[in-house]
């Protein structure tokens, strides 16, 4: 350890290691494989390249990134380690250069993107295998795995380096948390008993703010007018969108840019060092930006669409505060988007995973609309258990007032009960509310339960049944139909044993107009996904038909 912690200074001039990066190094000097999970900023880095300088031979690092390899290695030569990297970018005459060295054992870091593994049915590999190495490094593991959000590929060809280099450590990193990814993660490289290190995720110098998805432009703009030394990222789902919102926000006199994959690599790169040197205050981009990127002072992330899941969320609103300060994250947060990525998700692969979208899409929902602490959520989603209070997200910071909802809540679980917790929210909040809809038949009807609700709006059940369920009072079966099911909770409080306090509930954006549905979906993007937007193609000929224009 002494030896690590000596290159650690010498190096690259730090002090210590942080908690679970030494546990990593030593892992994998003691040349077993490791699994780690670090939030992202957290220095994955340093945990396969203290080990590279330590062990003999050339550590491999697999990246999906080829815009930064160039400068991680860049980095790494200046702290005067010999390090490359080879990609699709390079000449044959530049690659020739780095396979020379390769083979001289010069190299103590080379870095390699997926497409160079499956390229020529894996000869790589086996070239390497002429070659002495000390470790391979999966940075942003989550690639090699269908239920990452990430999915490529050329990852796959990684699933016979075990085999392959049965004696040579492996080290999987990524920053996407959830079980199963991660068990697919250990499962696709073939680690053998690997050390699985988990970092906390909380990254407690963000504050997390959800705002209905409204004049989300006047809201940006006041954001920054109010903080004007401060630069960020806003994200959007569409490329047209991030064109529309930079374009306006230019008008607005702001310095802004956009980034998108249908923008060329050379312009990319321009407005990506321009974001780092300071020259654009504000990237409004599509996911495409920002995996990896190691900006420190970005001051705010913001999402002016909806993330599609949690993971996602958490990953992009992590390149907000690496350098540790006070930093904001802030989700505007409309119906109408999760309507969309619904649909999305329904036309999405194979069924399973069309479900699995749909689940991970319930959960960001979930959390743009409880009335609980964010960060609680947050931590809790990735399996790790926090009291909440945390006194900066926009829950924890509001006034709300406790609401003793005992009386509301046990209107509604005896309508679960009277009928036999064979319905779903909607009939059972019809029930309530005393409703002559032609599923409430006569026996319904005839219950004592049949009408108590009028003191309620049907939000207001919506939003108690949605409440009852995050907190543990009342839980929704897994059938097709999803059905109300009562909880040993939903007992004690029925029978009188319990009470229910709730938060008063905050009203979130329900009315979304067309303009607002445009500027996220223009049209010239979703002509081939047209199918996907009927309502968009609805909206839009009703307009025009008000209008008298041709709708397309
Ligand atoms: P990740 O890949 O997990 O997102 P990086 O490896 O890029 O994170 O590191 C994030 C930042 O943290 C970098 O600026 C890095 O220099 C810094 N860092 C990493 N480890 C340490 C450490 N032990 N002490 C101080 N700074 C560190
Ligand atoms: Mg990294
Ligand atoms: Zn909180």
């Amino acid at each position: 350890m002494e030896k690590s912690t000596e290159i650690l200074q010498q190096y690259f001039g730090y002090d210590s290691f942080r908690l679970n990066q030494a546990s990593a190094v030593e892992n994998v000097i003691a040349k077993k494989d490791t699994f780690v999970l670090m939030p992202t900023g957290g220095g994955k880095s340093l945990c396969y390249q203290v080990p590279a300088l330590v062990l003999e031979g050339t550590a491999i690092v697999i990246s999906p990134l080829i815009a930064l390899m160039k400068d991680q290695v860049d980095a790494l030569r200046v702290n005067g380690i010999s390090a490359a990297f080879l990609n699709s970018s390079m000449n044959p005459l530049e690659q020739n250069d780095t396979f020379h060295q390769l083979k001289n054992g010069k190299l103590k870091l080379l870095y390699v993107a997926p497409e160079k593994l499956s390229a020529d049915n894996g000869s790589f590999l086996n070239f390497l295998k002429e070659i002495n190495i000390s470790l391979f490094a999966v940075d942003e593991a989550h690639c090699v795995s269908h239920w990452g959000h990430d999915f490529r590929p050329d990852y796959l060809f990684l699933n016979g380096l075990k085999k392959q280099f049965p004696q040579t450590p492996i080290i999987a990193l990524t920053a996407s948390a959830d079980e199963i990814t991660k068990q697919d993660i250990i499962k696709q490289l073939n680690l053998q008993k690997p050390t699985v290190l988990i970092s906390s995720f909380d990254r407690a110098n963000i504050k997390y703010f959800v705002q209905p998805k409204q004049s989300v432009l006047n809201h940006i703009v006041q954001y920054l007018n109010e903080h004007p030394n401060d630069s960020g990222i806003i994200y959007c789902l569409s490329r047209k969108g991030t064109e529309d919102l930079a374009n306006n926000l230019k008008e607005n006199g702001v310095n802004a840019a956009f980034y998108h994959a249908g923008i060329s690599s050379a312009e990319r790169a321009q407005v990506q060092d321009d974001f780092i040197k300071d020259k654009i205050r504000v990237m409004v981009a599509t996911i495409a930006f920002g995996m990896g990127i190691d900006k420190s002072n970005v001051r705010f992330v913001m999402h002016a669409d909806l993330p599609k899941n949690i993971e996602s969320y958490y990953q992009e609103t992590g390149r907000a505060g690496r350098d540790g300060l006070p930093s904001e994250a802030i989700l505007f947060y409309s119906n109408a988007d999760v309507m969309k990525l619904k649909k999305f998700a329904m036309v999405e692969g194979n069924e399973e995973q069309s479900s699995l979208m749909l689940r991970k899409l319930q959960q960001m929902t979930d959390f743009a609309e409880m009335q609980k602490c964010r960060r609680q959520y947050l931590m809790e989603y990735f399996g790790e258990s926090h009291p909440g209070n945390c006194n900066s997200c926009d829950y924890c910071l509001s006034d709300f007032e406790n609401w003793d909802a005992t009386i509301d809540a046990q209107k509604l679980l005896s309508a679960v009960y009277r009928l036999k917790e064979r319905y779903g929210k909607n009939l059972i909040i019809d029930f309530l509310r005393g409703s002559k809809g032609v599923k409430i038949t006569d026996y319904m009807r005839n219950l004592p339960t049949y009408g108590i609700g009028t003191n309620g709006d049907k939000t207001f059940w919506q939003n108690l049944i949605k409440q009852l369920i995050i907190n543990d009072f009342l839980r929704e079966s897994n059938e097709e139909f999803s059905v109300l099911k009562l909880t040993e909770a939903s007992n004690e409080v029925l029978f009188n044993k319990r009470t229910v306090h709730l938060q008063k509930v905050k009203e979130l954006a329900k009315a979304v107009t067309v303009e607002e549905l445009e500027t996220s979906y223009p049209i010239n993007e979703i002509d081939t996904n047209l199918e996907l937007f009927d309502e968009l193609r609805i909206l839009r000929r009703q307009q025009a038909e008000q209008e008298n224009v041709p709708p397309y």
